[in-house]
């Protein structure tokens, strides 16, 4: 399985993860924070499926661009999947006709847009040759972490993202033989310990405490630090120790196998 990090920063380095896309071979995304952004255009067009976490700007930026883009007349579509409150939000705050047009109301008419789906926690879904497994994450909007399995080999990658301490994602975690990767977010430096809580992130300290949860040793990709704290965080990453954790780079692919 390929999972590739869309890059995020525009300029020298591409370094700074500030929204988040992940593609999974070429043709399911996880969020869509700046999937609308990929080039060459074809690289969007092959993302037929977009697994949304939750309705933060951060994961959901580039939706609208990316249905734009990828628009073509006729049945197909993107399938957008998220938890009811995702597919609201996107309804009520984005596709309203005053921030972006209503294309979900448009699929309706003619030729469609973007087709919706609901997940279900711990209700797996079949794409692609991947099976899908929302898991339920502690945020402070209801978010999903992604349990991503390739059908043909077996081969599973985690994405845990964004969410506080937890639990059942660890459970999951430790029942998975074929788990070869997780994505786990690092939002905020130690410091910072007081925001992480109150906007449900990890820190440091609490992503060294999540992984004592984790009962094997699977090497482990950190997303999602806060690009204003993003020295001092990866500083603590590092202080860590961990051998199996590296900081995930954008704009890489990754092999699992
Ligand atoms: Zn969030
Ligand atoms: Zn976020």
């Amino acid at each position: 399985m390929k999972v590739h990090i869309v890059p995020s920063s525009v300029g020298d380095s591409n370094r700074h993860q500030i929204l988040a896309t992940y593609v999974i071979n070429d043709s399911v995304a996880i969020d869509a924070g700046v999937l609308g952004l990929l080039s060459p255009l074809d690289a969007q067009r092959r993302v037929r499926h977009v697994f949304l976490s939750h309705s933060h700007l951060d994961h959901v930026a580039t939706l609208p661009i990316f249905i734009d883009n990828v628009y073509m007349y006729g049945p197909d579509c993107p399938s957008v999947w998220g938890n009811p409150q995702v597919l609201e939000t996107l309804q009520r705050d984005i596709f309203n006709d005053r921030l972006w047009p209503d294309m979900i109301r448009l699929s309706g008419e003619e030729s469609p847009f973007l087709q919706l789906n609901t997940l279900s926690a711990e209700q797996p879904v079949e794409v692609e040759g991947l099976r899908i497994t929302p898991i339920e994450l502690k945020h402070v909007v209801p978010a999903f972490g992604f349990l991503v399995e390739e059908i043909a080999t077996s081969v599973a990658v985690m994405f845990v993202s964004d969410t506080g301490p937890s639990e059942r994602v660890w459970e999951i975690a430790n029942q998975i033989s074929g788990l070869r990767g997780i994505f786990l977010e690092a939002s905020f430096p130690n410091s910072m310990r007081w925001l992480a809580d109150k906007a449900a992130h990890l820190t440091p300290q609490l992503f060294r405490e999540e992984l004592t949860k984790l009962k094997r040793s699977i090497p482990v990709h950190v997303i999602h630090i806060k690009l204003a704290f993003e020295n001092p965080t990866l500083n603590e990453l590092r202080d860590l120790q961990l051998s199996n954790v590296q900081i995930a780079e954008p704009g890489t692919t990754l092999e699992f196998n």
